[in-house]
């Protein structure tokens, strides 16, 4: 009898009745077979409710448990069906484990809290288990969180975007509470239906109770704003509007690039071949370009100086580059009225994407000066962003969007997965 509350003890069990313990050496495990007590048994898999019972089912089965020491441990149990009077005849519910899994609770909470914290190497290397059960485990983790808390309550300032993945073959919304920092949504697609279903959980009173929602001009997300949460100040993403610099930036140094080469004599092979000289020093410094001012290493400051220099064009673009992004890092009264500036800056610069920027930028001013006010960056959701699309890379190996998701969820949004057995 000890030794068995000391199994119990060991394999954290509650509700559970250890019945006998054997190595299998086939298995290369620990089973210990196992049984609910008895107010624990005989209750609906799914409702948990106490319903008659049905049959033995498929007979005994097996579950994977946290490992002792280096040894794999199994409980063991038959798996009786009941007849629920919701859920019809149905596998009865078992203390240690999930409806449905084959891994107990504690090995579900073990893998979910690696899966957010270390590898996938080191998760299935670590655990034993394929990549793919992982994803079936953190869906269900994450299925249970929303059971026990709505992770849609309180939001008032939140932040929309999409990200591909799968190369650009697959597409997530993604929805951020800019007050607590939280992932608070996910789903598939990248249209006013998919963004639908997001308002469509949230529920027209709490759509009411939205002050401000953050996004990127895509009209779509700005027509579904605008219907669902009529209350809600649209705020332009500073992230995006930078971009948008970033790309009539590239415009512009593409042009530089085909003048360069175009003076040389050998234009023609230029196609395949490498480019040289001038053209060179322009494409070699496109990451300089880019990049954030305070970023730049010694080479890419050169490389700069060089373009200054040599390329006076190009220079002024990188400048109303800079100059835009001067806005979003003063923000408030002083970034607008940097803005009306560098509106009028970008109307004379005579460079046609920079002139065709301007133009867009007048035309989503009110959000964009929405985002000076509040100072609401979409920064919260670049990097949200950012950690979701390394999730993205890791996510291959799971079957759907739902594991990604749940995944996501589990990392960024709240709360964090537990250990198992620590409070
Ligand atoms: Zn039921």
């Amino acid at each position: 009898m000890r030794n068995k509350s000391v199994w119990e003890r060991a394999c954290g069990l509650t509700e559970t009745v250890v019945e006998a313990v054997e190595f299998d050496e086939e298995a290369d495990a620990i089973v210990e077979s196992v049984r609910p007590v008895a107010r624990a048994r005989g209750r609906c898999g799914e409702c948990r409710r106490r319903s008659p019972r049905y049959d033995a089912g498929e007979g005994r089965r097996r579950w994977r448990a946290l490992d002792l020491g280096t040894t794999r441990v199994f409980l063991e149990s038959g798996a009786p069906r009941v007849r629920c009077r919701e859920h019809g005849v149905i596998v009865a519910a078992v203390p240690w484990a999930r409806h449905r899994a084959g891994h107990t609770r504690d090995f579900d909470a073990l893998a979910a809290w690696l899966a957010v914290r270390t590898s996938k190497s080191a998760v299935m290397e670590l655990l034993r288990v394929a990549w793919r059960t992982v994803g079936s485990i953190v869906t269900r983790v994450n299925a249970d969180v929303d059971k026990t808390i709505d992770r849609l309550d309180g939001l008032r300032r939140i932040g929309i975007d999409e990200i591909s993945y799968k190369r650009g073959h697959r597409y997530l919304i993604v929805v951020v509470d800019h007050d607590t920092g939280h992932l608070v949504w996910a789903g598939p697609g990248r249209n006013d239906a998919a963004l639908n279903v997001f308002f469509d959980e949230l529920g027209p009173e709490r759509c009411a109770l939205l002050t401000h929602v953050s996004a990127d001009m895509a009209d779509w997300i700005a027509r579904v704003v605008a219907r669902r949460a009529p209350n809600a100040l649209r705020s332009a993403d500073p992230f995006h509007v930078v971009a948008w610099a970033i790309q009539a930036l590239d415009v512009e140094r593409r042009r530089a690039w085909n003048d360069a080469r175009g003076r040389r004599p050998t234009a023609g092979l230029a196609r395949q071949g490498r480019s040289t000289g001038d053209a060179k020093h322009i494409s070699q410094a496109r990451y300089a370009l880019w990049k954030n001012r305070g970023d730049l290493t010694g080479r890419q400051r050169h490389q700069l100086d060089w373009i200054a220099k040599t390329t006076p064009r190009l220079w002024r673009a990188y400048l109303l580059k800079e100059g835009l992004r001067y806005v979003f890092a003063v923000k408030g009264t002083e970034g607008k009225i940097a803005l009306d500036r560098w509106i009028e800056w970008a109307r004379r610069s005579r460079m046609p994407a920079f002139v065709e920027l301007q133009r867009r930028i007048v035309t989503h001013r009110e959000a964009i000066d929405a985002a000076l006010d509040t100072g609401l960056s979409q920064g919260l959701v670049e990097s949200t962003n950012t950690k979701i699309r390394l999730l993205t890379r890791i996510a291959f190996g799971f079957h759907g969007y739902q594991p990604l998701v749940a995944l996501a969820l589990l990392a960024l949004g709240a709360p964090p997965p537990r250990l198992p057995g620590r409070t």
